[in-house]
């Protein structure tokens, strides 16, 4: 039976966080300050998130993406990267990644055989992204970025879009995709900020932005959307040239169509990066479960999922 929710909606990918730690610190995810993170052996190690993914997959799931905190930061990624390429019915890998490692892993990670690649990127200015980030490490992302093309990975980038700082960037970054053939995502804003930062009003909504690039830059159609349920609703410029991007969960939730389950660092599952509450496989993982309970513990995240995250 394939993995189909109370509301009729069918999973078939799963996000993957290789660890919680990161290099940087943007201030609408993580505390500046000293952050508790996880001991090693609390994290899953490649061997457990493999065996997760191929029952996740002998379930129907078709897409992975790894993710994190960054997931650049943990040791051999591309090891992990080529076993989950390797999983026989595996239609999709993906990784999202804020880039300040990628130029010495992308040519790895490409011989992994990863193509795609969401790059974390909010401005184009080193100034604001150290306001961003808290960190300097600008140059290094651009570098990334850079390698990432010159290999050929079919890259996207992900921008966090908050009012009164995010601005000045939407227009550039898009002129930046159009030139690079790169497509920008523009995220608004979500409550997931470790500090409890934020408010509605500090979401620039995706109407907002869309009017900036129509005044700026020229028209925008509607791409009919090839995946209903990719949270992206997509655009290209009349004029041919480039494509975005808007990840409206704000201003236009898109749970009705939410195909995701999620695997956390320390071996949780969840259905919605809101979520209240989490499975437990890594006990299943270290304790002799079997994969018909992993299995199991898979189906029954996806039967608890909400209808939306309210
Ligand atoms: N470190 C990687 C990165 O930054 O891409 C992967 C993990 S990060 C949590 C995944 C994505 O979440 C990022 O690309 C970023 O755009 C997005 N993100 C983080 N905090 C957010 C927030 N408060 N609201 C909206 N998107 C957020
Ligand atoms: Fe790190 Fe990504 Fe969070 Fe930024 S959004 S602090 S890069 S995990």
């Amino acid at each position: 039976m394939p993995l189909i929710d109370g509301f009729d909606r069918l999973h078939d990918n799963l996000r993957i966080s290789v660890t919680d730690r990161c290099n940087i610190r943007c201030f609408y995810c993580m505390p500046e300050g000293p952050i508790p993170f996880l001991e090693r052996e609390e994290i899953l190690s490649f061997e457990e998130i493999e065996r997760v993914a191929r029952v996740a997959v002998s379930l129907g799931v078709r897409k992975l993406r790894v993710t994190g905190g960054e997931p650049l930061v943990r040791k051999d990624l591309p090891v992990l990267v080529e076993r989950l390429c390797g999983i026989p019915g595996v239609e999709d890998v993906g990784l999202t990644t804020n880039a300040v490692l990628l130029a010495g892993q992308a040519a790895d990670l490409w011989a992994a055989g990863l193509r795609r690649l969401n790059v974390h990127l909010d401005t184009l200015d080193a100034e604001r992204f150290h306001k961003i980030t808290r960190r300097d490490d600008f140059g290094r992302v651009m570098a990334g970025l850079d390698r990432a093309l010159e290999l050929g990975f079919q890259v996207k980038i992900n921008a966090v879009a908050v009012t009164n700082l995010c601005e000045p960037d939407v227009v550039p970054l898009a002129r930046f995709g159009r030139e690079r053939g790169v497509e920008i995502r523009y995220i608004e804003f979500m409550p997931l900020d470790a500090q409890g930062l934020w408010d509605k009003s500090k979401v620039l909504l995706q109407d907002q932005m869309m009017e900036m690039l129509r005044r700026e830059i020229g028209e925008l159609e509607e791409i009919p959307d090839r995946d209903p349920r990719a949270p992206a609703t997509e655009y290209r410029f009349a004029d041919g040239i480039g494509r975005v991007g808007f990840i409206s969960s704000v201003s236009k939730p898109f749970c009705l169509n939410c195909n995701r389950l999620r695997l956390t660092s320390d071996g949780k599952m969840r259905y919605c990066l809101f979520a209240i509450e989490e499975l437990d496989v890594k006990g299943l993982l270290r304790g002799g479960g079997t994969d018909s309970d992993l299995a199991e513990v898979i189906r029954e995240t996806v039967r608890r999922k909400w209808i939306g995250h309210e």
